[in-house]
């Protein structure tokens, strides 16, 4: 029996995955953990039965404490909660809060030598130099749970070291595909979070319309597979069918497919190296159709700006990162347009004061630096 933590169980990665263990038998909730959302926080503890759940507003942590009055689960709040929770010591921590948010408790479950389980690519993207090496020093494996990055990884079972040569990282193009900058200047949120293939949560969604999630990919790629970004190809492929490639030394390309469904990386990661239950059938002949084509990077600037920010190193990628969560939040409410959102990632990257020995400290001065750059300029 694996016990699995879940941060953000109330997000749709959470929820996914506790699809996925209700399926299988021998995967077992030890904690659960979310922002504010406790009336389906109650209805997960209710069902699953953890031992603990975390809650992050203290005033919703007070209210499921007395709704769960009447069971033994332990509620905790506030983000000193979420990092206890998180350092338990589940065999398995599943990172699905989202943004840098998800940082500090990965470090937490790290630290208490859980498996982790990435689905928080902004912890990655801001310090994957010291995740590595904490991995290392605590013997913790990191199982990726994007997309891609498994697909990537499952690509890779069984390949001798050093013959991985290239990474062509799939991205469906989101719903702007196509579109010129002209074309993009007065475009809503509800316009940028109809997403063509995945239904996912509002940041992400966002991330897919301006191609920032496929920069923050690339440098998620770098730091789990220790491949330079110029050997990582991005490829619009709009089915969502293929999940990403590698290409080995021979010119050999091996590559995961499956329907665009999240439950089948999450469950690899829980079950890795076994694999576990069907979810849903692939049927190619039904698609038909394959395309892949170069992504238009002169309209999706988020893309190459995110290559120059892991090319710089440093605290660019955590300042890239900082920036576009507070410009994602900004144009969510309505308060700044969809062009604006590449335009003040640039500038708040351009005006940071990078560093090449840095700590987790740093990164989160560098995110604070880039937020309020951002904010200056609205
Ligand atoms: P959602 O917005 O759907 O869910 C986010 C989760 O995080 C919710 O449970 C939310 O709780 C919780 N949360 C937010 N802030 C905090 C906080 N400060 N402390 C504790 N919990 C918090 O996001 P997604 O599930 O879409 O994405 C989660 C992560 O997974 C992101 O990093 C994303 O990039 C990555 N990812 C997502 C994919 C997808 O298909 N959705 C695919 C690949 C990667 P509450 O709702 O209670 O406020």
């Amino acid at each position: 029996m694996k016990k699995i933590g879940i941060l953000g169980s109330t997000g749709s990665i959470g929820t996914q995955a506790l699809e996925v263990i209700e399926k299988n038998n021998d995967l077992k909730v030890e904690f659960l953990a979310a922002g504010r959302n406790i009336d389906l926080l109650e209805k997960q503890a209710r069902k699953f039965k953890p031992a603990t759940v975390a809650v992050y507003d203290d005033n919703a942590a007070k209210k499921l404490k007395v709704s769960l009055a009447d069971t033994d689960i332990n509620v905790l709040s506030g983000e000193e909660g979420i990092i206890e929770a998180a350092g338990y010591g589940a065999d398995i921590v599943l990172t699905a809060i989202v943004g840098i948010a998800g940082l500090k408790p990965t470090v937490a479950a790290i630290k208490a030598g859980s498996d982790i389980a990435l689905a928080n690519k902004e912890t990655m993207v801001t310090a994957g130099d010291i995740i590595n090496r904490m991995c290392k020093e605590y013997s913790v494996k990191l199982l990726p749970v994007d997309s891609e990055h498994s697909a990537i990884f499952q690509s890779l079972q069984g390949a001798p070291e050093g013959s991985l040569k290239k990474i062509i990282l799939t991205a469906s193009g989101g719903p702007f595909f196509g579109r010129k900058a002209d074309e993009l200047a007065g475009v809503s949120a509800a316009d940028a979070l109809k997403h063509p293939n995945w239904s996912m949560g509002s940041k992400i969604t966002i991330d897919s319309a301006t191609l920032m999630n496929k920069g923050l990919e690339v440098i998620e790629a770098v730091h789990l597979f220790g491949i330079g970004p110029d050997d990582i190809e991005v490829l619009v492929h709009r089915q969502s069918i293929l999940h990403s490639a590698v290409e080995f030394s021979d010119g050999a390309v091996i590559g995961q497919m499956g329907t665009p469904d999240m439950k089948i990386p999450i469950q690899y990661a829980f079950t890795y190296p076994e694999r576990g239950k069907k979810f849903e059938n692939l049927s190619l002949s039904d698609i038909g159709t394959l395309t892949f084509s170069k992504p238009d990077t002169d309209t999706f600037c988020c893309l190459p700006l995110c290559v120059e920010a892991i090319k710089k190193g440093g605290l660019y990628p955590a300042a890239v990162n900082g920036a576009n969560e507070q410009s994602v939040e900004l144009f969510l409410k309505g308060k700044i347009g969809f062009l604006q959102i590449a335009e003040l990632n640039a500038a708040a990257m351009q005006n940071t004061i990078s560093k090449t020995d840095f700590t987790l400290n740093d990164i989160f001065e560098a995110d604070s630096a880039a937020r309020e750059y951002v904010l200056s300029k609205v």
